[in-house]
C-alpha cells in the first residue's frame, strides 16, 4: 500500500496525499455513524478531475491495493469505512459545475459538488435539485447511497434524478452510462447500476442530473398528537386521501424534548409530543387547498395543535428542526455513549403497526431512544444511546435493531429506505435479498473487479 501511495505521490504531486493522522481518522471514523470499522486507510489522495482518479485506480488496481471513496463522509451506516485499510479518495477537490443547462433544466457536476451549493447557484433560474440527505453532502455520495431526505414524498429518489454518470472502473477505465436526453432506453439501465452501489463498483467522478422548477409558494403546518399511533394513523389518511403534500415528516415526544434541550431550532418551545411536520409547495391557490383537506381530515384539528409558518424565516426555522434533529442527538448525547441509528422502510399500510412495535421494544431497554422519519414514503429512523463498552446493553440494543429489521422484512420492508447497507447492514442484506440476488450482484461486482 505504501508504494502505491509513493507512485500515486509522483503522479498527482506530494501535496495531494496526506498522511497526517487527523485526517486519516476523519476519513476512517464517524461520530454519526452506527458502524465503524477498526481499520483505517494508510493514506487520503485528493484528485481534481476523471484522468486523475483513473491515474490512482491504475495505481492501487497494480498494487492489489483497496481504494474508499470519499465525498463529505455524513453517511451513517458504515459505507465509507475502510476495514481493509487502502487509499481514500476524497472527491472534496472535484467540485466544479461543469455545464448548467438552464433550457434543458439540467446540470453537469464533478462529484464533490455540495447539493446545498449547487442549488444556491442555480436558485436565480428557478430551478433546483430536490434531493435533501445532509446538509454536507456531496453528488457523488448521494448517486453512491441513492438518498433521498424529506422531499422524496413529492420527487422520488436520488436514482430519479440521475441523467448520466462519468464513472471509473477498477481497472482505471472511464465509462459514460448515457447521454443528455430527459429519458432513455438505450442499452442496460447503467445509471441504476452505479446508484446505490456504496462506492464498490466504481468511483462517480461526473454526473448529469434532471432539475425541478422551484415551487412557487412553500409553507410549513406542525400538528401534535396524543399518541404515536394516533400520528402515523394521521399520515396514514392524509396519503390515502391523496392530499399533494410536499412532504411528511414524524418525530416522536423524546426527539420534540431533544429539539427543545438544544435550542428549540431558532429558540422555539415545542410541544413534546408525537409531531408530525408538513410541507406545502405549489402555488397559492393550490396550497391553501392541501391545507383545507389537511384541516378537515384530521379529526379534532384545532389550531392549537396545527401551527402554520407564514413568514420564510418561520418557515425556515419549523424544518430546520427537523433536519438537524441527528445533531441535536449528538449534542445531548451522555459521555461514553453511541448512537444506534437504524433506517428502514415498509409498506404504507404497515407502517403505523411497526413504528409503534419498534417504539415499545426500544423503550423496554430502558435506554434513551427516539423515533423520527419520513412517514410520507413509509420510512423511518431510531436512534438508542448505549454505552459500546457495556457488552449487555450492547447486546440487548443490538437484538432490539435485529428484531426490528426481521420485522420490516417481515411486512415486505427493507431493511434501508435511504441509508445503505455499509458495512453494518450486510448480514441482514442478505436475508432481504437471498442467495440468488446476492450472488448476481457478486457476478456484476467480480465482472468489472476481477
Ligand atoms: C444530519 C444528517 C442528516 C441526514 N439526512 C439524510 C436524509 O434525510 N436522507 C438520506 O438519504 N440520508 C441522510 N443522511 C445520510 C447522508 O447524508 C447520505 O447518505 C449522503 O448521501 C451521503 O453523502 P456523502 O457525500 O456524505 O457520502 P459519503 O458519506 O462520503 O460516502 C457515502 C458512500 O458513497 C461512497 N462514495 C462517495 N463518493 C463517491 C463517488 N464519487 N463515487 C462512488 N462512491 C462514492 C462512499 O464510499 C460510501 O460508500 C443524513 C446524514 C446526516 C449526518
Amino acid at each position: 500500500m505504501l508504494v502505491a501511495v509513493r507512485k500515486i505521490q509522483k503522479a498527482l504531486g506530494e501535496d495531494r496525499v496526506s498522511i497526517e493522522q487527523d485526517d486519516i481518522e476523519s476519513h476512517g471514523y464517524s461520530e454519526w455513524s452506527t458502524s465503524n470499522s477498526t481499520g483505517r486507510p494508510v493514506a487520503i489522495v485528493t484528485p481534481r478531475s476523471t484522468e486523475e482518479v483513473s491515474a490512482i485506480v491504475k495505481i492501487c488496481t497494480e498494487h492489489r491495493t483497496p481504494m474508499i471513496p470519499f465525498g463529505a463522509g455524513s453517511s451513517v451506516e458504515g459505507n465509507f469505512s475502510s476495514p481493509f485499510s487502502g487509499i481514500c479518495i476524497d472527491l472534496s477537490g472535484m467540485n466544479r459545475i461543469l455545464a448548467f443547462h438552464e433550457e434543458d433544466m439540467n446540470i453537469t457536476v464533478q462529484a464533490g459538488v455540495r447539493w446545498t451549493d449547487m442549488n444556491e447557484k442555480i436558485k436565480s433560474a428557478n430551478l433546483f435539485m430536490p434531493m435533501d440527505p445532509s446538509p454536507t453532502a456531496y453528488v457523488g455520495g448521494m448517486i453512491a447511497t441513492n438518498c433521498s431526505g424529506t422531499n422524496a414524498m413529492k420527487y422520488g429518489t436520488m436514482k430519479d434524478w440521475v441523467v448520466n454518470l462519468t464513472v471509473v472502473l477498477p481497472n482505471g477505465t472511464v465509462i459514460k452510462t448515457k447521454r443528455r436526453p430527459r429519458k432513455s432506453s438505450a442499452g442496460y439501465n447503467l445509471n441504476a447500476l452505479f446508484t446505490g452501489s456504496e462506492g464498490t463498483l466504481g468511483i462517480i467522478t461526473e454526473a448529469t442530473l434532471k432539475l425541478a422548477i422551484l415551487p412557487d409558494e412553500t409553507s410549513i403546518g406542525v400538528a401534535t398528537f396524543p399518541t404515536v399511533k394516533d400520528a402515523t394513523a394521521a399520515a396514514s389518511k392524509l396519503i390515502r386521501a391523496g392530499v399533494p403534500l410536499a412532504a411528511l415528516e414524524f418525530m416522536d415526544e423524546v426527539q420534540m424534548s431533544v429539539i427543545n434541550q438544544n435550542g428549540g431550532a431558532g429558540g422555539r418551545k415545542w410541544t413534546e409530543k408525537p409531531t408530525l411536520f408538513l410541507k406545502f409547495t405549489g402555488t397559492k391557490d393550490s396550497m391553501n387547498e392541501a391545507i383545507r383537506q389537511t384541516q378537515k381530515l384530521i379529526p379534532g384539528y384545532t389550531s392549537d395543535r396545527l401551527i402554520f409558518a407564514s413568514t420564510a424565516s418561520e418557515r425556515e426555522s419549523l424544518w430546520a428542526a427537523r433536519k438537524e434533529a441527528l445533531w441535536a442527538l449528538l449534542a445531548v448525547r451522555p459521555e461514553n455513549t453511541e448512537i444506534w441509528s437504524t433506517d428502514v422502510a415498509v409498506p404504507l399500510s404497515r407502517l403505523a403497526e411497526i413504528v409503534d412495535l419498534s417504539k415499545k421494544e426500544s423503550g423496554n431497554l430502558g435506554l434513551f431512544s427516539t423515533v423520527l422519519g419520513h412517514v410520507g414514503d413509509g420510512n423511518f429512523h431510531q436512534a438508542v444511546m448505549y454505552n459500546p463498552k457495556d457488552p449487555e446493553q450492547y447486546q440487548a440494543v443490538k437484538a432490539c435493531v435485529s428484531r426490528m429489521m426481521r420485522r420490516a422484512l417481515e411486512m415486505e420492508g427493507t431493511i434501508s429506505g435511504e441509508h445503505g447497507i455499509g458495512i453494518g447492514k450486510k448480514d441482514y442484506l442478505k436475508e432481504e435479498l437471498g442467495d440468488s440476488t446476492i450472488q448476481l450482484m457478486r457476478a456484476l461486482k467480480r465482472s468489472v473487479d476481477p
